[in-house]
């Protein structure tokens, strides 16, 4: 049986990240992810300034990767139309391109990558943890990193994960030359009833299409992605000229279903030592903000941050205390923008008060995490 210092399950935003971080304290560490290879993800794709701080921090040059330019935001429904500047430059980037990235970084750095590692198992031992990985038999680890995402492991499931009612889509599309040169350098979210949607340019002239809409609206609209995608354009003149004659790079969107908004892990007092839960494990924002790779990079640094300084304990009172805030404010506004009569409401006001916007989404922001001296063991 082999045995490492420091496994990581997962290789998305927080496993790679932290994977990097580890490497670059000098640790020996593994990385399993069940894919085989590079891979999509249902995600809007917007990269916040927080999140390009810390993807900076690692080493990742986006500005190669061919990520594109966000400076401003349009506020749609129906007819009407809020814009306002960004406080900050956004960047927009496929999860395909950017994953990879980090997985390749988290290579050279050091770092042991084994891809096609799907974890079926986990098991705290006196001394150590197994793990068992498909087709790779079983590994031991002193301290395991958990990061697979919205999907729970058998037996460690997160507690206290109220799954809400709304499912997630999204797919590429190909734009004519018009279409991108009018989308170029903003995001264009649309409310509609039942959910939202954010329209961004991302690399290579692709347009990132992603939306979440309740179950209940989903079964209203027809229950299939194409009578959801004509409701929606019915309903939204500007996204539909935004999308006449565009082509999808898929035959079918990728979706996600039960995404639990709200949700911010509390470590019980039973829980096991050496055990870190990172990135949408940890907590999980609603969508429109657009922040959660910047938390899943944020959990990763305090993660590898706690681990070498601290532990398991201190990094998920930290964690919690540090997003508790910030997803409650997203979770409230989120709930409000699910009604008709509030998303009207909020399109006046933006289109009085732009600023509006700006300021809701400075306030939206965490700090690069830092222990204080008294915290460190
Ligand atoms: C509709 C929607 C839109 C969003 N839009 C944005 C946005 O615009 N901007 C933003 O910042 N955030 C956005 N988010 C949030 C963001 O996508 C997530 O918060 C982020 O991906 C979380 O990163 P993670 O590393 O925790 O999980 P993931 O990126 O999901 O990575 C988890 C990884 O673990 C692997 N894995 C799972 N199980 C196992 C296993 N058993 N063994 C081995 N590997 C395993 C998976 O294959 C995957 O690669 C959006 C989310 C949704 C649902």
């Amino acid at each position: 049986m082999k045995r490492r210092e420091v496994v990581v399950v997962g290789g998305g935003l927080a496993g790679g990240a932290a994977a990097i971080r580890l490497a670059q304290n000098g640790q020996k560490v593994l990385l399993l992810e069940k894919e085989p290879a590079a891979h999509d993800k249902v995600c809007g794709e917007f990269i916040s300034a927080d999140a390009q701080h810390y993807l900076r921090e690692l080493g990742l040059d986006l500005a190669a990767l061919d990520a594109e330019r966000i400076t401003s935001i349009w506020l749609m429904r129906g007819q009407s139309i809020a814009s306002a500047r960004l406080p900050f430059s956004g960047l927009s980037l496929s999860r395909r391109v950017l994953d990879e990235a980090l997985l390749l970084r988290a290579h050279d750095q050091g770092a042991q990558i084994w891809r096609g590692a799907a974890v079926t198992a986990m098991v705290r031992e006196p001394e150590c943890w197994r793990i068992e990985v498909a087709g790779h038999g079983v590994i031991q680890a002193e301290t395991l990193l958990l990061a697979t995402g919205k999907h729970d492991l058998r037996k460690w499931r997160r507690a206290g994960v109220t799954q809400t009612d709304f499912v997630g889509f999204k797919c590429h599309f190909l734009l004519t030359t018009a279409q991108r040169s009018a989308l170029s350098g903003r995001v264009e979210m649309t409310l509609f009833d039942g959910g939202y949607a954010g329209l961004s340019l991302i690399e290579r002239g692709k347009a990132n299409f992603c939306l979440v809409v309740t179950r209940r609206h989903f079964a209203r609209y027809g229950k299939t992605w194409d009578a959801l995608l004509s409701g929606i354009l019915k309903a939204s003149p500007p996204l539909a000229e935004r999308l006449h004659g565009a082509q999808p790079c898929w035959p079918r969107p990728l979706s996600i279903f039960g995404m639990p908004y709200g949700f911010v892990y509390r470590v019980p007092s039973s829980a096991p030592p050496g055990l870190y839960r990172l990135g949408d494990q940890m907590a999980v924002i609603p969508s429109f903000s657009g922040y959660g790779m910047s938390i899943a990079l944020h959990t990763a640094f305090l993660a590898v941050e706690c681990h070498l300084r601290g532990g398991a304990d201190l990094y998920h009172r930290q964690a919690r205390s540090d997003l508790l805030p910030l997803i409650r404010r997203a979770s409230w506004l989120s709930k409000i923008a699910e009604y008709p009569l509030a998303q009207r409401g909020m399109l006046f006001a933006f289109r009085i008060r732009p600023e509006l916007i700006t300021m809701i989404a400075r306030h939206s922001r965490i700090s690069p995490p830092k222990l204080g001296a008294d915290q460190v063991c």
